[in-house]
């Protein structure tokens, strides 16, 4: 989809023409990690970039695969870095998503076999979704442990305590052609401090979808239903009228296109503009999808455009 301040495709962008962009958009669509902070450290200058957007008038809501943590903790950590005016309801994250699809969509009547992360199973039970409870047994295998009788969905997400004999449950449950095989994010990894990685949660999935032979659906983004979750909290939400910030093209990039979104690449994660030319030079139609809109070096690049609506105001 064209931008409306320029052809789709990489286009850098600065001062009036970040000014020019956020004045034709009402809502802001952020990621989190690689955009706003990199762990317990925030960008430079993001802080004040969220802050004055929100002071001005956006509405601003944070789209994040991130599952490790649930929203009141979001919250904690906005609030922590410095992003003062950041409230519970502005937050998308994959493990949020995927508690309202399994409570409002899917209407879920027995419990959720989860092989993901503490944070994900909170998310599921405030929502009132609930999750089978495992038991600590270390002499539990595959061959003696107990299986739950209800289990309708097996939802997959970041897990740092991933085992054989949890793969091995969640592979059974997936047996019931009735069973749902969610995933709340497919990211392959994140980046870590001193070059190393993180293995996402779709390579747990990738696992599961082998053992099981079926495909995951996919909560957070490229899914477009983290759209549709923030379309049905928010009053007139316009796609046209919204622009989707990120660092990871195959995600957020993905994502603001398939809900056909003006999108807008930051340099401070994972990809660059080279990964970004290299899409949108390629003959593969389907690879344009992963071009921005627009690409700044960072979310800091908004502050200009603030300094001089301030100044306008005054
Ligand atoms: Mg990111």
């Amino acid at each position: 989809m064209a931008g409306a301040f320029g052809f789709k495709g990489c286009q850098k962008i600065r001062g009036p023409q970040i000014r020019n962009l956020l004045e034709a958009k009402d809502f802001i669509l952020l990621d989190c990690d690689g955009v706003l902070w990199h762990g317990e450290k925030a960008v430079t200058g993001a802080a004040t970039v969220v802050n004055s957007m929100i002071r001005n008038g956006k509405n601003v809501v944070f789209v994040t695969n991130n599952c490790t943590r649930p929203r009141e903790k979001y919250v904690h950590k906005f609030s922590r870095l410095g992003f003062t005016d950041v409230m519970l309801e502005q937050i998308f994250s994959s493990s949020y998503c995927s508690a309202l699809y399994l409570r409002d969509v899917v209407k879920i009547t027995g419990q959720v076999f989860v092989m993901g992360c503490e944070a994900l199973r909170t998310e599921l039970q405030e929502a009132g979704v609930p999750c089978v409870e495992e038991a600590e047994d270390p002499d539990a295998t595959i061959y003696n442990c107990a299986l739950a009788p209800d289990v309708k969905a097996v939802l997959v997400g970041h897990d740092d305590k991933m085992t054989f004999l949890k793969l091995a449950k969640a592979s059974c449950y997936l047996r019931d052609p009735d069973c749902l095989f969610l995933a709340t994010d497919i990211d392959p990894w994140h980046p870590l401090s001193g070059g190393r990685i993180l293995p996402g949660s779709g390579s747990l999935t990738a696992a599961l979808e082998v053992s099981s032979g079926r495909k995951a659906t996919v909560i957070g983004k490229p899914s477009r239903f983290m759209f549709e979750c923030i379309s049905s909290q928010f009053k007139g939400v316009d796609p046209a009228k919204c622009l989707m910030i990120g660092d990871r093209l195959e995600t957020d990039m993905l994502f603001g296109s398939n809900c056909r979104l003006d999108t807008m690449l930051t340099l401070t994660g994972v990809s660059q503009t080279k990964d970004a030319e290299e899409y949108r030079d390629s003959e593969l139609t389907t690879n344009h999808s992963f071009v921005p809109d627009y690409i700044v070096d960072s979310i800091a690049d908004f502050l200009p455009a603030f300094d001089e609506q301030e100044e306008q105001s005054n």
